[in-house]
């Protein structure tokens, strides 16, 4: 298989290559050439396998040609063996035809975890093949970062520095990251905003001496390794309900569009999805772009759902792309004018056509406390403020004889004070973090100023390689 990307300038890639790079060198998002097919009943033989087994089936297509299929299942085993559920993605049911799916029984308890535990092997794997090592930085408002830490903590070809608002991530979020006190991994505490800290994330790959001398890499969500990565829980929810032969449609709690981007990918694969919905906070803009085409960015506002605080969706390029008939020319001009006004637009037609399948709802603050609350009365179902939204979206856009599945992105435990102000309940952390509060922690606090991170980012790498 190989990749092209969103914007057209950059030559064909393997998966290795597209996954150590993240993004294309024209600033572009990396996309498969063409999209794997199964048939009805290659579908049917997968029900019932276990889900490193179907996982690894799922995305052998995408890998084809850069990972064998056997090392990728024993990838799958490894990645999802110390999850703490045996089902590894349980379907609940909480509404006569409204399902949950819970994707939050990783080591971080939210659904990065599912992508990101993968990931961490398949770096080694090929890190190791090329004989290679790299630097992983990243910037983190909390998900991501400490789901990359837990992936790849203690591999021996990888440094991995992470940089966090100092003082800006919930203590839970932050201890989760700072705890960790693996020789590869820095955490630094930047006095500044997260803003601040992304923008000092991209100014490191921008110094291209450094870049270069720190072999730097990322694994934001923009990775297409993260999209398949996610591909195979859509495929274990529907055939859980009968797929290939009834169809499903799926609600997603939604910030940079990966996660739901893989529901669209996993019926663009031959899965029968019927609707996808988008789940959105007070940043809003998926959802005014799915009712009205008004792609307009406007300032982040925090929220109840901060994995969700986002001004613009990265992976909304890749939707794009393809509703534009994989016009690349297009596309570029649609992302260069976005980038110069802050709003997109996108033509009628296109706009239809993407509005036929996807719908878009948003709550505020208090409509999802009081969302969280009427959920747990009538279902006993503890929803934490991401899952809530999307259970919202869910409900409103179901068709009736079709099952609704929305993801459950977060563990209700990681926003302890949103539950509790809901429904007077205080969640337990489970066993495997239980004792979180008691542990160890470890940063740097370093100013928002390039030099002194890049210092400090050298000095964790150099300490990892002694
Ligand atoms: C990252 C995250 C999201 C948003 O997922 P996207 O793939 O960015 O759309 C939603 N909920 C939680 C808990 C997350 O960590």
């Amino acid at each position: 298989m190989k990749y092209v990307s969103t914007r057209g300038q950059a030559p064909a890639r393997s998966f290795s290559d597209i996954l150590l790079a993240g993004l294309a060198e024209d600033g572009g998002l990396f996309m498969p050439e063409a999209w794997p097919q199964f048939t009805a009943d290659e579908w049917r033989s997968m029900r019932g396998l276990p889900y490193a087994a179907l996982a690894a089936r799922v995305m052998a297509p995408f890998m084809a040609g850069s990972i064998n299929p056997a090392t990728l299942l024993h990838l799958c085993e490894e990645a999802y063996a110390n999850f703490d559920h045996s089902a590894i993605v349980p379907l609940l049911q909480i509404e006569d035809g409204l399902f949950v799916q819970e994707l939050f029984h990783g080591p971080t308890l939210a659904f990065k975890d599912m992508a990101m535990q993968l990931l961490g092997r398949l770096f080694d794997h090929v890190l190791t093949e090329r004989n290679e090592r790299v630097t992983i930085v990243g910037a983190t408002s909390g998900d991501t970062g400490s789901a990359a830490i837990e992936a790849f903590k203690g591999r021996e070809r990888l440094s991995v520095v992470i940089l966090h608002p100092e003082g800006r991530t919930s203590d839970v979020q932050r201890r989760q990251m700072t705890t960790v006190l693996d020789a590869n991994i820095t955490n630094l505490a930047v006095q500044g905003t997260f803003d601040d800290c992304q923008d000092l994330v991209k100014a490191m790959f921008a110094d291209t001496a450094f870049r270069e001398d720190m072999r730097l890499s990322a694994v934001n969500s923009i990775n297409w390794a993260r999209i398949a990565a996610q591909i195979p829980y859509y495929v274990y929810a529907a055939l859980s309900l009968g797929a290939p032969d009834r169809e499903v449609s799926f609600a997603v709690p939604t910030g940079n569009f990966g996660n739901i981007l893989a529901a669209w990918a996993a019926r663009k694969m031959g899965l029968p999805v019927r609707h996808l919905c988008v789940g959105s906070n007070r940043n809003d803009i998926l959802t005014r772009f799915l009712n009205a085409n008004d792609m307009t960015a406007h300032t982040v506002v925090p929220s109840l759902s901060p994995s969700m605080d986002i001004q613009v969706s990265s992976n909304f390029e890749r939707l794009l792309f393809e509703f534009l008939g994989r016009d690349a020319k297009a596309c570029a001009a649609l992302m260069t004018g976005f980038r110069q006004t802050g709003k997109m637009d996108v033509p009628d037609t296109v706009w239809a056509s993407i509005h036929g399948l996807f719908s878009g709802l948003a709550l505020d603050d208090e409509a999802t406390t009081s969302e969280i609350r009427e959920v747990h009365q009538k279902s006993q179902y503890l929803a934490d403020p991401h899952t809530v939204i999307g259970i919202a979206a869910g409900r409103k856009f179901r068709h009736p004889g079709v099952p609704m599945v929305a993801m459950a992105t977060a563990h209700p435990a990681k926003f302890p004070d949103a539950i509790r102000a809901a429904t007077g309940i205080f969640p337990a952390l489970p066993p495997s973090l239980a004792d979180l509060f008691d542990r160890e922690e470890r940063f740097r606090v370093v100013p928002n100023v390039i030099e002194a991170v890049e210092d400090a980012v050298r000095s964790g790498v150099l300490a990892n390689n002694h």
